[in-house]
């Protein structure tokens, strides 16, 4: 099945003229971002990914949870979650970043169901399109992504030319939509994998994944964090930037007399993440901190989910202010695999 742009806009227009709030790349101060459109023709086609994922859509960077008020020994309280959903199609999604959602689902469903995630994620239908292109950050392939994968989308569309997009459909969500619309598609095909080809070429594979985690297991304690990773500056932008990266706080903001609970992004890259009321700190050091970053996404969340938490979307290589790059650290850490080098505790720096 294909669509032709002016189809697809169309059918853009339909959905918020129905009601539904539509998300897509444009340009806000010149930055490239994910925001709710007014028109299609703020939609910007021609890039490689967003400065920030589509997780805020979903996990807010702050929002309230509840409402209360204290009257003496009495405290009354209301959710405010209802408000907060919204209809919501999200268009020009990468693959990396579709890939991400199902990733976040297990974090948020696993023991306590996550109503704030779960109702956003049910409401929210996924128009990813399949990159041909890509930077030197990107990584995808090397996590056994890849640029044209179906992973968390509604509908997948690759471009193949002559503003004619080819159609996959990878959920019910997304049959839905396209048996609804079904005027806009038409019957069509293409060779997606010789389309695919160039960028998957230029996207090669970097590291050797399947030997990150045995390392990760054997050398919490090795120098190579001291030597590598010390110098963050524990600002915590690779987290902020990040769509796997999923930790928050919860603080009350008000008065004696009532306030409102709020959910916050947090991130392990600060040091008051782990801070103890008696002033301990479980991890004091920057390079601690660091590690727990490289160990959680290749190490813990895959021993216990069976998956990495990146997507390799390459954000935190990007935009990291002292050029800390994950992407070099694993690459690193693929290497130091390869010659065995280990050191215990004893050794340890
Ligand atoms: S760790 Fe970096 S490359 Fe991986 S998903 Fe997060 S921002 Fe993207
Ligand atoms: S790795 Fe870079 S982006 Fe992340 S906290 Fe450290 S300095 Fe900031």
């Amino acid at each position: 099945m294909i669509i032709q742009k002016d189809k697809l806009f169309a059918l853009l227009e339909k959905l918020k003229s129905g009601g539904k709030r539509i998300i897509a790349p444009t340009k806000r101060e010149n930055i490239l971002l994910f925001s709710e459109i007014g028109s299609t023709d703020e939609i910007i086609q021609d890039y490689i990914n967003t400065r920030l994922s589509l997780k805020g859509f979903f996990l807010p960077r702050s929002e309230p949870i509840l409402e209360f008020r204290i009257h003496q020994k009495n405290v009354e309280y209301t959710t405010v979650l209802e408000e907060n959903i919204k209809p919501t199609v999200v268009f020009g999604v990468r693959p990396c970043d579709a890939g991400s959602l199902p990733i976040m689902d297990k974090v948020y469903t696993w023991d306590y169901i996550d109503e704030y995630w779960v109702k956003r994620r049910e409401s929210t239908i996924i128009i990813a399109v399949s990159c041909l292109d890509c930077d030197e950050a990107c990584f995808c392939t090397s996590l056994g992504l890849d640029p044209g994968s179906t992973k968390g989308s509604d509908i997948l569309l690759t471009p193949v030319g002559n503003d004619t997009f080819l159609v996959e459909i990878a959920s019910d969500k997304g049959k839905k939509l396209v048996e609804d619309n079904a005027e806009l598609f038409a019957e069509g095909d293409a060779d997606k994998d010789s389309i695919l080809a160039p960028v998957r070429q230029k996207l090669g594979k970097k590291f050797d994944l399947s030997s990150i985690q045995p390392w990760l297991q054997e050398n919490f304690f090795h120098k190579f964090w001291e030597q590598n990773t010390l110098y963050c500056i524990g600002c915590g932008v690779c987290t902020f930037v990040c769509p796997t990266c999923h930790c928050f706080d919860i603080v009350d903001e008000g008065t004696v007399s009532g306030g409102k609970r709020m959910k916050l992004w947090d991130a392990c890259q600060f040091r008051t993440f782990t801070i103890h009321a008696s002033g301990h700190n479980p991890r004091a050091r920057q390079d601690e901190r660091h590690r727990q970053r490289i160990e959680h996404k290749f190490n813990y969340y895959p021993k216990k989910f069976g998956d990495t938490l990146c997507v390799g979307c390459g954000r935190c290589v990007r935009y990291c202010p002292v050029d800390l790059s994950i992407l070099r650290i694993l690459t690193m850490i693929s290497q130091l695999s390869q010659t065995g080098s280990q050191t215990s505790r004893a050794e340890e720096k």
